[in-house]
């Protein structure tokens, strides 16, 4: 394949961790607002039942239409599901009530591992990145997710069951390789919530490097209350404080996305 045509399909990064509360949205959101920032057409597709990505972008349930749910299920093409967010270059297909029953319906649906991979692959796919944010399980949604991806970034919270239950992560997304995703790669993993006034934080990113070496980013995302507040104003953290260390370290965190997304294109 000439690379130009490698280029012109978007990059699929799933987010994922069958824990919740490891920063799983909050990356999704402000990695893809930083890679927005530098001019990357960017997706967000919020594959949470819950919807916190969509609300954490400024949309209220009562006003959002089609979503994911419609995307898996009843054929609504990706362009027409996305919704601008105030953010230029930052689109989102989000998370509607119905999405709850997904998991359960998923079971009996036909190709129902393929489902999302079916629905990207006849869509239009004007982005230059589509960003997945993966519901707290390894249920069939997050399979769905790493089925259609090509890479997944695993964000892990600095504490100390950080490594726990990650076997199982592995697990499932090496069985996504063999029996459905071949092409499927760990793009890295991301330490969040780090608190540098915590002996624990450091070993526990120690820990984690000792275990996945370079799969993990240099840019560590700190604990930071502005991050925690951005949510609830409907922003991404960049655009409600962009001087706080926790931008600042989603700002290096997509550097260093895109410094990898070149080497690959390279190598
Ligand atoms: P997940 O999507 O994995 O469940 P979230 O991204 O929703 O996790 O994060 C869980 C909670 O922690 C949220 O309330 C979020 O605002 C908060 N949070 C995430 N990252 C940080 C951070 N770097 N500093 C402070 N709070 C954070
Ligand atoms: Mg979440």
């Amino acid at each position: 394949v000439a690379p130009e045509a490698k280029m012109s399909r978007a990059r699929v990064i799933s987010v994922a961790n069958q824990k919740g509360g490891v920063g799983k949205t909050t990356t999704t959101v402000n990695l893809a607002t930083a890679l927005a920032a530098v001019g990357k057409r960017v997706l967000i597709m919020d594959l949470d039942p819950q919807g916190n990505a969509s609300t954490g972008l400024g949309i209220e349930r009562n006003n959002r239409g089609v979503g994911t749910y419609d995307v898996i299920f009843a054929e609504v093409k990706v362009e027409d599901a996305a919704v601008e967010t105030t953010v230029p270059n930052l689109w989102v297909v989000t998370s509607s009530q119905d999405l709850s029953g997904a998991e359960i319906e998923l079971v009996n649906a036909e190709q129902r591992e393929y489902r999302l991979r079916m629905a990207l692959a006849h869509s239009a796919l004007n982005y230059d990145y589509v960003l997945i944010d993966c519901p707290p399980a390894l249920g069939l949604l997050t399979l769905n997710a790493l089925v259609a991806s090509d890479a997944v970034m695993v964000p892990l919270q600095c504490e100390f069951y950080a490594l726990e239950g990650l076997s199982h992560l592995i697990r499932t997304i090496e069985r996504v390789k063999r029996a459905f995703n071949p092409g499927l790669d760990i793009h890295g993993v991301v330490l969040t919530m780090f608190d540098k006034r915590n002996n624990l934080s450091d070993m526990v990113a120690a820990d984690v490097r000792g275990f996945f070496g370079e799969k993990v980013y240099d840019t560590v995302i700190p604990r930071n209350v502005k991050v925690s507040e951005a949510p609830s104003h409907g922003k991404p953290v960049l655009i409600y404080d962009m001087r706080c260390p926790g931008s600042q370290a989603y700002i290096h965190l997509a550097s260093e996305v895109l410094k990898r997304e070149k080497k690959r294109l390279i190598a």
